[in-house]
């Protein structure tokens, strides 16, 4: 647990040399980028790695989960396109630190975290009051959420062994998703468009490394 949350000047120079390092990795999306320079990462990790909240990497979060690497953050959150307003469905809650980035962008966030857990963790998140745009749901991320559909935009934060059916019934048309597919110990990060026939368009981008997407719920 964190003892405070004071967001001091040298974590908001560590922020500004982040946003610079993103850059330099190919990040452009300045709506992105102002997110991150905006949201205190050390907010969602102990007081003990406030020293190295704002490297490039990530960090075990408990209950065996990560809050994923800012480059891959930046990442995901520029291959969606997010515009002000859009429906947003995420899955995989975790640190909150995604969702927070999507919610500082202008989107309505419908997050899915399948470990009681962590989604029970989440309902003391201190940045909550901040972000009234962030709805929380504990459930399983292949099922979607069918009540709320459809989605402007779909992103998926662990490992998907497939492209869920689901999830695709649950996109508007022209909607886009973006999912981190199993290829063999890495995954493909692909960005998916649905086309007006229902049919579905895949762009395949850069390799990464998630935790995976597991069926079920999660006492
Ligand atoms: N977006 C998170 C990344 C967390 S890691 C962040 O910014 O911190 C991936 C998360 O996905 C884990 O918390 C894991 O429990 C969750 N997860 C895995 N499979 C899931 C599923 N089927 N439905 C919902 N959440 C899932």
């Amino acid at each position: 647990m964190r003892k405070d949350y004071l967001d001091t000047y040298q974590h908001k120079g560590f922020r500004k040399r982040l946003v610079e390092l993103l850059r330099t990795k190919g990040i452009t999306d300045e709506i992105v980028l102002e997110a991150i320079n905006t949201i205190p990462r050390h907010f969602f990790l102990d007081s003990a790695f406030d020293k190295i909240a704002y490297e490039d990497r990530a960090f075990e979060i408990g209950a065996n989960q990560t809050i994923s690497q800012p480059y891959t953050v930046a990442y995901q959150s520029q291959l969606l396109q997010v515009k002000k307003n859009d429906k947003v469905l995420e899955i995989g809650t975790g640190s909150v630190y995604q969702s927070s980035v999507l919610a500082e962008m202008g989107a309505w966030v419908y997050t899915i975290e399948r470990q009681k857990k962590l989604y029970d963790e989440q309902k003391n998140y201190y940045l909550r009051p901040k972000y009234p745009n962030i709805k929380f749901f504990y459930g399983d991320g292949f099922q979607g959420l069918p009540a709320y559909a459809p989605f402007d935009k779909i992103i998926i934060t662990a490992a998907a062994p497939m492209i869920p059916p689901k999830l695709i019934e649950q996109l508007k048309v022209g909607g886009m998703m973006v999912i981190p597919l199993n290829e063999g110990d890495i995954q493909r990060m692909l960005r998916i468009t649905k086309m007006a026939d229902g049919s579905i368009q895949q762009e395949s981008f850069e390799a990464f490394s998630f935790v995976p997407m597991l069926t079920g719920k999660q006492d």
